[in-house]
């Protein structure tokens, strides 16, 4: 569908100009109703409003493109995409997200670079039916050897689309070597997390590893492929790398040899009895990072969430040597700031530890956070050291 009639209610008209892309399903005044694509939205009187991805299926019915009245095609994609290409100038790596969804005015869609190649996400039917525009967009802008289109993400069921790994374009290989700030890792974009790694945590591991004891005891809990633990074990003697995945675990072992490390030791275990078991034996560890997956994948999850992110932090700073650094963080959306905080601050308290806050961080840049909408934000860390 292109510019098919779409009219809204005036609640729906008003997140517009609170600074939010989406309008729900119970603020869509008219719709066609068939096809997805893009939309010509306007109030109830037929006042244009701005053009939109709909999704006729979705709860989220809209996400507001421009409100300029302009043609979405082909050289729209173009220039929306260059722009957010253009504000990533200077990351000192060979992979970054070029394109965060609505963090950067593009709704529903995520696309990461990674060297050569360029992995992206169709999260709405809006973008799925105008995929050949998008995909020819990001050729002219990126010009990668390859697209890949990781439409696996579970949050494509509630728009009615298949989840997928298809390659749209030119090739990508099963694992592609990034460098980091000095480090180099193999990424693998077909059956990896995420678009094949974790690029929202790029800065804060160079964070911790500015601040890793030299020589000193490192561990990195929920190591995923070792992307803490490479930038550490440039640093400390040794590094204890901790993940429940052997897959992930062996990618992890080939990036160590890739960057000649022999000071890692992988171990596949449940963090949760490890830590436990560490406590116990009273080791103690220099440096730790703590980066465990999303707990809650819901609001209704919050609570029990909070409950795991406190054990393991509690435990983590017992585990920590006198001077000792850890960056623990969540990556639940629904977890907010303040909550976290506030679980670390119980952690502290009943682990009888004494610890100092170094630094409160968040996002890197190429994952922008826009305050009008909070979906953009999810990450949130914290820098803290015993005394
Ligand atoms: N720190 C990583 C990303 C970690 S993602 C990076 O920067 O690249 C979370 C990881 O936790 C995944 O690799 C997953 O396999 C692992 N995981 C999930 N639950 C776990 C558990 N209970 N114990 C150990 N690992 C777990």
């Amino acid at each position: 569908m292109n510019d098919g009639l779409v009219a809204v209610t005036a609640k729906g008209a008003a997140r517009w100009r609170a600074g939010h892309p989406w309008i729900y399903r119970s603020d869509v005044a008219d719709e066609p109703g068939d096809q997805a694509g893009i939309a010509r939205v306007t109030d109830r009187k037929g006042k244009y409003l701005g053009r939109a991805l709909y999704s006729p299926k979705s709860e989220i019915r809209l996400r507001l493109l421009t409100t300029d009245d302009v043609k979405i095609d082909r050289s729209w994609w173009r220039s929306r995409i260059a722009a957010a290409a253009a504000a990533r100038a200077g990351i000192d790596a060979s992979a970054w997200r070029v394109v965060h969804g609505e963090g950067d005015g593009l709704p529903s869609l995520v696309i990461d670079r990674y060297g050569p190649y360029a992995v992206a996400q169709l999260l709405s039917a809006g973008v799925e039916a105008v995929r050949e525009d998008i995909a020819a967009a990001i050729q002219e802008v990126l010009q990668p050897d390859g697209i890949l289109l990781r439409n696996d993400a579970a949050v494509r069921r509630h728009e009615g689309l298949p989840l997928e790994v298809t390659l749209f374009s030119g090739s990508v290989p099963e694992t592609i070597e990034v460098t980091e700030g000095g480090v180099k890792y193999l990424a693998a974009p077909w059956q990896g997390q995420k678009t094949g790694g974790f690029l929202d945590q790029r800065e804060n591991r160079v964070m911790l590893a500015a601040r890793a004891r030299p020589g000193g005891r490192a561990a990195d809990f929920f190591a995923y492929h070792g992307s803490f633990t490479l930038h550490l074990a440039r640093v400390a003697g040794s590094v204890l790398a901790v993940d429940s995945s052997a897959e992930a675990l062996a990618r992890g072992a080939k990036n160590a040899t890739l960057n000649g490390f022999g000071n890692v030791t992988w171990k596949e275990a449940n963090v949760f009895d490890l830590l436990r078991e560490l406590e116990a034996r009273g080791e103690e560890f220099d440096t730790i990072a703590l980066d465990p997956p999303a707990f809650a994948k819901t609001r209704a999850s919050v609570d029990r969430a909070l409950a795991g992110y406190k054990e393991i932090n509690l435990r983590a700073m017992r585990c920590l040597a006198p001077g000792g650094v850890l960056f623990t963080c969540s990556c639940s959306y629904h977890v907010h700031r303040g909550d976290f905080e506030a679980m670390l601050v119980e952690a502290a308290q009943d682990s009888g530890t004494r610890v100092e806050v170094l630094r409160f961080t968040g996002q890197p840049s190429d994952h922008p956070e826009v305050l009008s909408i909070p979906e953009t934000g999810y990450l949130k860390g914290a820098l803290l050291r015993r005394v």
